[in-house]
């Protein structure tokens, strides 16, 4: 094979991270030269399921061959089908088998084809080596526009992970008070930076449980007020419990959502990329390491034990 058609990619076999050297991609679309992916806690849980088939990476920024600096919806949905037409994105049929690093190659690798309308172009004053965090960010945006979070003076975030964080930066761009529950002092503290209040216990109509596990629920739920709304972002791998009773006496709307869409009729993926530029701090608050892609074993490692602090790890390409 021709040596000028290959690229470093990173690829999982038997449940182990490597980088190997795969055929660039080929097909209609815009050709990106990646430059900064981030590990997600669902790429983890996928390979210990056996399940990733594919590279790896859904958060992810680039460069196009003429120099624009791209943040890329990863999550290719048809773009004509009912939900499609209605936002719900989420919905369309053909939209998580062909999800970049979850049902096709993402971005754990030197190059993607992506075809333009899944590419937000970036302001000048965003960090290409940062800008992947647009996509948890337009997870973030679907969670609370789906609550109204617009509308909400306070609001409580339960989870001090990437999600959960995300949570306070578009909640804090749509006007609210937010409060922080973190498990972590160094959650806490990203927190802190990105303008939450450590909670006081006192209850929110809206709270977003951003942790995924039933304890987190359970305190999310009893952190809201009679008639408000539970935001769940948060990806549930296992059956949790539901505070059957508490949610019942008190009318709480439990309100899940899955990844973005054009959830309030504009597109949360612009929405996360305004955010970003609009709140300069947020890198530097929530990733904590970064390793080149040769690297990737290593960076996998430090975001599964999380040591050391870790809350968002970056591969810069
Ligand atoms: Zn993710
Ligand atoms: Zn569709």
């Amino acid at each position: 094979m021709d040596k000028n058609s290959l690229m470093k990619a990173v690829k999982v076999a038997n449940n182990k991270v490597e980088v190997c050297s795969v055929p660039e991609p080929k097909g209609e679309g815009v050709l990106i030269k990646v430059k900064s992916v981030g590990i997600c806690g669902s790429d983890l849980h996928l390979i210990d399921s056996g399940l990733m088939n594919v590279t790896p990476g859904h958060e992810i920024a680039g460069v196009t061959s003429s120099g624009v600096n791209v943040a890329i919806e990863p999550m290719l949905s048809c773009g004509v089908c009912i939900d499609c037409e209605n936002g719900n994105q989420p919905y369309c049929e053909i939209a998580l088998p062909n999800t970049m690093g979850i049902g096709i190659d993402g971005g754990m690798a030197e190059k993607v084809i992506v075809p333009d309308r899944f590419l937000v172009r970036l302001d000048s004053n965003v960090d290409i080596n940062s800008a992947f965090l647009i996509e948890p960010l337009a997870v973030a945006v679907r969670s609370l526009l789906r609550v109204n979070a617009n509308k909400a003076g306070r609001i409580i975030v339960v989870g001090g992970g990437t999600i959960g964080l995300c949570c306070v930066a578009v909640a804090k761009h749509l006007g609210a008070e937010v409060e922080l529950v973190a498990r972590h002092a160094h959650q806490a503290e990203a927190g802190f930076k990105l303008g939450a209040l450590r909670s006081q216990g006192k209850s929110a109509n809206i709270v977003v449980e951003a942790a995924g596990t039933s304890s987190a629920l359970l305190e999310a739920v009893s952190l809201c007020e009679k008639g408000g709304a539970v935001a769940i972002p948060a990806t549930y791998w296992d059956p949790v419990q539901l505070p059957g009773m508490e949610i019942g006496m008190r009318e709480i709307s439990l309100i899940p959502s899955i990844t973005y869409g054009h959830t309030k009729g504009g597109r949360d993926f612009q929405l996360a990329a305004k955010i970003l530029a609009g709140t300069p701090e947020l890198p530097e608050a929530i990733i904590t390491h970064r390793f080149n892609l040769d690297g990737a074993p290593e960076a996998f490692e430090v975001a599964r034990t999380r040591n050391e602090g870790a809350i968002k790890v970056a591969l810069q390409v």
